[in-house]
């Protein structure tokens, strides 16, 4: 991954002064406290003016190559609509099987050859690292919407926004994470992010599927107070932000030891009794049984509001590393 501005493309004018301009984001590591409200700040434009016009041209004429090799739905079809709603359009590649993926292409073959088209990249990939090579091959900016087990970093940066939209800030809070920490990459980027905001954090996990080691230990060197759990009734009293997450099936081993683990953990409205008035509930989404739909109708139930969130994220993202923002 380089950091450095890439080869400029500037048909307007020179814009390599804006910060992120031509950038690659591949970690949460990248980002410091002031990117993150420069972020919010944004995104929170980017808000007003969906709401205000739908749709505008501060990326018209730019393209980006959307390339997908796992299933998507949200983190695809939100930097669709991004993309489209900043006037600009979209090559789409989600059936991997039907591009020249399938005839044996390498991956930063494959970038090699959509970067000649497009103006950014965003990738998902099932491998560790993997955005991070392709960034490396690419002259145009890349954009990791989750390379394996790894990291999410745009769906941390999401889930800061709905915290600071729904919270109205991030300072000094309590933020329990639920479910598969051992597999689930967006509890790794989110726990590097609230490492910057003086969280408290709680993970609840069943032993097979704890918070790795070496996030644990990283966030330790930072002095952050982090509490493991096997059940949430510790943590759920004074928790502010619930974090669940889906067990990562497409990752296990084998269906044996995923089949000893799942449903380890249902959140629904008689757990909630046990939470404060504005605890919210966040889930990267898709969920498979461990939030109960009879919670879905009480106002902490953020999720469904934290997928709107990320169509605002993604837009000042693209804008960002596009020199528009
Ligand atoms: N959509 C999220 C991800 O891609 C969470 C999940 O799949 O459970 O990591």
């Amino acid at each position: 991954m380089r950091t450095t501005v890439k080869s400029p493309h500037l048909p307007f004018g020179d814009q390599r002064t804006a910060p992120w301009y031509g950038k690659d984001i591949i970690s949460i590591k990248q980002f410091s406290r002031s990117d993150l409200e420069y972020i919010f700040a944004v995104a929170h434009e980017m808000r007003v003016m969906v709401e205000r016009v739908g749709t505008f041209d501060l990326l018209k004429g730019k393209i980006l190559a959307n390339l997908f090799y796992e299933p998507s739905t949200r983190t695809s079809s939100s930097f669709l609509a991004a993309m489209e709603r900043l006037g600009g359009n979209v090559i789409s590649i989600s059936e991997v099987r039907y591009s020249s993926v399938a005839k044996g292409e390498s991956l930063p073959d494959t970038v090699r050859t959509l970067e000649c088209y497009a103006d950014v990249i965003v990738i998902r990939h099932p491998e560790l690292g993997s955005a991070a090579i392709a960034a490396q091959a690419a002259r145009k900016p890349v954009i990791n919407a989750g390379d394996g087990v790894g990291e999410h970093p745009t769906q941390a940066l999401l889930d800061a926004f709905t915290i600071h939209e729904e919270l109205g800030n991030l300072e000094n809070l309590t933020v329990t994470m639920v479910g598969d920490l051992k597999y689930g990459r967006t509890v790794h980027s989110l726990s590097r992010l609230l490492s910057l905001y003086n969280a408290k954090l709680h993970y609840v996990s069943p032993e097979a599927l704890r918070m790795p080691p070496e996030i644990i230990a990283e966030l330790e060197a930072k002095g952050v107070s982090q509490t493991e759990h096997r059940t949430l009734d510790k943590a759920l009293w004074e928790t502010d932000v619930l974090y669940v997450t889906r067990v990562q099936r497409e990752r296990f081993p084998s269906e044996d030891v995923y089949e000893s683990v799942k449903g380890a953990y249902v959140i629904n409205a008689e757990v909630m009794k046990g939470a404060k008035p504005r605890t919210i509930v966040m889930h990267p989404l898709p969920r498979v049984n461990e939030i109960s739909v009879d919670f879905d109708d009480d106002p902490r139930a953020a999720y469904f509001r934290q997928m709107e969130y990320g169509l605002y994220v993604r837009m000042a993202l693209l804008a960002m590393v596009l020199g528009k923002a």
